[in-house]
């Protein structure tokens, strides 16, 4: 490393000195270094949370807008605008 620093990775345990790719469970610089060096798919890598096929899991619950927000389940804030999640 530039800086001096080494980092040893272990893709079997999906672990990294750095702690970065543990904590955010997406591959870091280092990862994707060791998976270019072994030329390895580093995207095989990235933890099933973020992959599209689970974040549309989390939006296909389909919400109910009650006619009148006041009176549904007491008082309830609204958007002044539509919120646009961009999948
Ligand atoms: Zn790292």
């Amino acid at each position: 490393m530039p800086n001096g620093v080494e980092y040893a990775v272990d893709l079997r345990r999906r672990h990294c000195d750095c702690c970065e790719f543990q904590v955010e469970r997406v591959p870091c610089r280092h990862v994707i270094a060791c998976c270019a060096n072994q030329r390895l798919d580093w995207q095989s890598y990235v933890h099933d949370v973020y992959r599209m096929d689970q974040i549309r899991k989390v939006y296909r619950a389909r919400v109910t807008v009650a006619a009148d927000a006041h009176t549904a389940l007491g008082r309830v804030e609204v958007a002044q605008a539509p919120i646009s999640v961009g999948i």
